[in-house]
C-alpha cells in the first residue's frame, strides 16, 4: 500500500485544514513536543477505522475533534482523508472518516457511503489498518517485544494480509447458521403440514 494524502480539518490540534503530499521514500515529520506529530499518525489510524478512543489518548472518539483553545472554539466535526494505492491491481482511493458531536462516524469510499467494516476490510486486504504493526506508536515497540504468541499470530497475519479473510470467514459462519437454522424452521413446518 502506498498513503499518497493525508487531509485533516477540525482533527485534534489540526483544526484548519491540513493538506499532506507523501512522496515515494521516506517522509520524515519533525517540529517541537505536542507540535502534532503523533496527532497525525493516530489521523491516519483513525481513518482506518480505530475504534478505540483509549489508543486515540482520549476518553471518548469526540475527544478527536478539535476542542478549542483560548483564542478558538471548539469545532463540531473532524474528518480525515486518506489516498492511498491499496494494491497494484486498483486505481487508488480516496477514503474518508467524518465524526460529529453527537452523531458518530460515517465512512465514505471515492464518494460512496460505505461501513467502517468496509473500510476495515479493505485495508486489511492490503495488509494494513489501524493495528498494523507498521505503525509503530510511542510505547509500541515495548508492547510488541512483550506480545503474547496469540496476539504475535494476529500481527503476522495482518502483515501477510490475510486478516480480512478471518472477518469474512466470520461473516459467513454467521450467514451459515442463519441458514441451517432457517432449514430447521423449514423441516419443523413441512413435518406440521403431513
Ligand atoms: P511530542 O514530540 O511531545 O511527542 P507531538 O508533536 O507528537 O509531541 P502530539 O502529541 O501529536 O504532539 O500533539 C499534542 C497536542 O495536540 C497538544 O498540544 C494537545 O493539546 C493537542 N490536542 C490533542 N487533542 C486535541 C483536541 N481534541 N483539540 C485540540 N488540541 C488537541
Amino acid at each position: 500500500m502506498q498513503i499518497k494524502r493525508l487531509r485533516l480539518t477540525g482533527f485534534k490540534s489540526f483544526v484548519d485544514p491540513a493538506d499532506l503530499r507523501i512522496e515515494p521514500g521516506l517522509t520524515g515529520i519533525v517540529g517541537p513536543n505536542g507540535c502534532g506529530k503523533s496527532n497525525l499518525l493516530e489521523a491516519l489510524r483513525w481513518v482506518m477505522g480505530e475504534t478505540s478512543a483509549k489508543s486515540m489518548r482520549g476518553a471518548g472518539m469526540e475527544d478527536v475533534i478539535f476542542a478549542g483553545t483560548a483564542t478558538r472554539p471548539q469545532r463540531d466535526f473532524a474528518e480525515v482523508a486518506v489516498v492511498a494505492d491499496l494494491d497494484d491491481q486498483q486505481d487508488e482511493l480516496e477514503i474518508i472518516r467524518r465524526i460529529e458531536r453527537g452523531a458518530g462516524s460515517a465512512y465514505r469510499i471515492n464518494g460512496r457511503d460505505v461501513r467502517a467494516k468496509d473500510v476495515a476490510l479493505a485495508f486489511a486486504d492490503a495488509a494494513t489498518g489501524a493495528h498494523s504493526p507498521a505503525l509503530v506508536s510511542q510505547g509500541r515497540i515495548g508492547a510488541i517485544i512483550a506480545a503474547k504468541p496469540g496476539e504475535r499470530r494476529a500481527m503476522l497475519e495482518e502483515a501477510a494480509g490475510i486478516a480480512g479473510l478471518h472477518v469474512r470467514r466470520r461473516d459467513a459462519e454467521q450467514k451459515l447458521r442463519a441458514t441451517e437454522t432457517n432449514l430447521t424452521r423449514l423441516d419443523e413446518l413441512i413435518g406440521e403440514q403431513e
